[in-house]
């Protein structure tokens, strides 16, 4: 009797392990799967990453939103994407430089990028290329080791000067036809710092230090 009891208790035994192993593989399997799935569907920027030393950004439709409203004078009150924010001030301090450069004029704007750290804050610009080259001049980059994000075809002439051309995913039709790199997100949703976290995960600095944790 106490021979069958031993050999119930064996089996009883044998069948747990046997449904938590293949619990423990079914979770891994899923796991695995899942992860898979993300990889292959994220998009990435083709192109060399790691010789990107600047990146220049457009305002209205990149890192605002390309609708806003009006202020009572008539001013678009230009909306700020707290994720680019992050990423812009973390890529600034380790030692991207990063331009911004708008047709508008925007005091609001400029205290907000002065604020994360922008060195660079062009505004009321006619012709971007000009302040492109010069910018690039002053910083000592070439244009393959640029980036710039823009959005719709006055930005076409920089995107042809820079070494990797991005754009949102609602940017203009020519712009996105222009581009090397469409991001999924939209113009302030997320594209600058979809952008931004590719560069650095690409240098090694994303999320890779304490500064990651604090302003
Ligand atoms: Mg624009």
């Amino acid at each position: 009797m106490q021979f069958l009891k031993s050999i119930m208790q064996f089996f009883v035994c044998a069948k747990r392990l046997l449904i938590f192993a293949i619990e423990v593989r079914r979770v891994s399997v899923r796991q695995t799967a899942r992860a898979v799935v993300c990889a292959c569907s994220a998009k990435m920027i083709p192109y060399d990453l790691k010789k990107v030393k600047a990146i220049a950004l457009d305002v209205d439709g990149v890192l605002s939103c390309n609708v806003v409203s009006l202020d009572a004078s008539g001013q678009p009150c230009r909306t700020a994407n707290i994720k680019d924010g992050y990423a812009l001030q973390l890529a600034a301090r380790h030692g991207l430089q990063i331009a911004i450069i708008s047709g508008g004029k925007s005091k609001a704007v400029e205290e907000r990028y002065a604020y994360l750290g922008i060195q660079h804050v062009y505004m009321g610009v006619s012709y971007k290329i000009d302040t492109f080259r010069k910018w690039c001049d002053e910083i000592g980059v070439s244009g393959d080791e640029v980036v710039y994000m823009g959005d719709d075809i006055p930005d076409l002439p920089v995107m042809e000067a820079c070494g990797c051309a991005a754009c949102p995913h609602d940017a203009a039709a020519e712009v996105r036809a222009a581009a090397t790199y469409v991001s999924p997100y939209d113009g302030g949703h997320g594209c600058v710092r979809d952008v931004l976290e590719q560069i650095m995960r690409a240098h090694g600095t994303w999320a890779a230090s304490e500064k990651a944790f604090g302003w």
